[in-house]
């Protein structure tokens, strides 16, 4: 828990990511996989869960359906990291969800089935990504349908996931804007596309692969010879995945630098623009909430994003837009998909606020000295393309 507290007061060492997918390509077995063998939080903790049984893994999931968010532990070049995987919804149906979700990412782990590629649904939550400024990696899931479905030779997978990172770079330089395109665009030599099995739990990027001298010839060898136990050994998902996001998506305080100009339309030269811009914990209160959910014994609880300052317990907020003004009776953080009491969150986090009733998902909500700011830009919804059937 204090291991929490300090690791928040050090915006380099939080990510605040979400996963995004076509339907049916692995969203939902990569979040439960990262959940499983990250554990709940600590890595003391992390060993335990792998023990779980199936009744409190049927449990887990039902919380991380209802989750707002889950904040991962994991420790990487010798430091400790805080990892917030936002919900997005997983159906396109709900595409302003998607969009309210990305406002309080940075980064983006895009999910794409190896044998089906980029989608309909992958260009939109890609394009909807660029619209917010969200840096995207990929995961290309379900390698094991290229080996077993396909029966793709190792030269084959080869050109197979040269083919999707070519096309994803394709809607990077379609949607990026003009000075993200060629820095945001993903580089299979620079470890920012992983291949794996969701489903197997084993997850692994070129430059890892050159390391241990693994070779496509290697993992097809580990499913014929069913040891494919040894490579989720060897190469856990979750481990490659978090590595991943650690070092190609953005901390919110370099995110901020420029997601802000484009988020919020008020004078950036002013104190709270600058407060705003870098992530300032002791600026004014600036909160984007995401989501508002239900709980059962506490009541309404609103999450959201801290932009600038630190919000604690007992703080007035005002929220922009419907001017209610309210105060905040409990703080959390979350703790895998738990929320934990906290005294205070910084910028930079994602906080879940109770008391804040009035609160809806894409709100701004700012403390009431600085209740004449305009609020965050209202959320752009990008819809499919329409199909006409004859
Ligand atoms: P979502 O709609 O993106 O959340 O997708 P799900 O996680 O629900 O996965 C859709 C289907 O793909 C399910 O039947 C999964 O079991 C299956 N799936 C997920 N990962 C893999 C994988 O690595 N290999 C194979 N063959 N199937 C997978």
């Amino acid at each position: 828990m204090e291991d929490v507290m300090e690791i928040m007061r050090h915006p380099d060492q939080v990510r605040n990511v979400g996963t995004l997918a076509h339907v049916d390509h692995g969203k939902t077995t990569t979040s439960d996989s990262l959940l499983m063998g990250a554990g709940l939080l600590s890595p003391k903790v992390a060993g335990k869960a792998l023990a779980l049984d199936y009744v409190e893994i049927e449990q887990l999931r039902q919380m991380t359906v209802k989750a707002a968010n889950i904040s991962l532990y994991f420790e990487y070049g010798g430091k400790p990291y805080l990892i917030n995987f936002i919900d997005t919804p997983g159906h396109v149906d709900f595409t302003g969800h998607v969009t309210r979700s990305l406002r309080v990412m940075d980064g983006a782990l895009v999910v794409v089935d190896s044998v089906e590629g980029v989608m309909t649904q992958t260009e939109t939550v890609v394009r909807q990504a660029m619209e917010e400024l969200v840096r995207p990696v990929l995961f290309i899931n379900k390698i094991d349908r290229l080996i077993k479905e396909l029966r793709l030779s190792p030269n084959e997978i080869m050109q197979r996931i040269v083919s999707i990172v070519k096309d994803f770079n394709g809607l990077i330089d379609m949607y990026a804007p003009p000075e993200f395109k060629d820095k945001w665009k993903i580089s299979v030599d620079k470890g920012q596309v992983a291949l794996g099995s969701a489903l197997a739990k084993w997850g692994i990027t070129i430059p890892m692969a050159a390391k241990a001298g693994i070779k496509f010839s290697n993992i097809i060898d580990a499913y014929e010879k069913d040891a494919v136990g040894e490579l989720a050994q060897e190469f856990p998902l979750h481990v490659t995945l978090l590595t991943m996001l650690i070092e190609h998506t953005p901390p919110p305080n370099v995110a901020q630098r420029y997601r802000i100009p484009k988020i919020w339309k008020g004078d950036l030269n002013s104190d709270i623009g600058k407060a705003l811009l870098e992530a300032d914990p002791n600026g004014p209160t600036v909160i984007a909430v995401s989501k508002v959910n239900k709980d059962p014994h506490a009541g309404l609880i609103a999450t959201g994003r801290v932009f600038s300052g630190t919000i604690h317990e007992g703080d007035e907020l005002f929220v922009l837009g419907t001017k209610v003004q309210k105060r905040i009776l409990q703080t959390y953080l979350y703790m895998g998909p738990n929320r934990v009491i906290v005294p205070a969150v910084s910028a930079g986090n994602i906080v879940a606020l109770l008391g804040i009733d009035e609160a809806r998902a894409g709100d701004t909500i700012v403390a009431p000295q600085i209740r004449e700011i305009p609020p965050f830009e209202k959320l752009r919804y990008i819809s499919e393309p329409v199909v006409t059937v004859a």
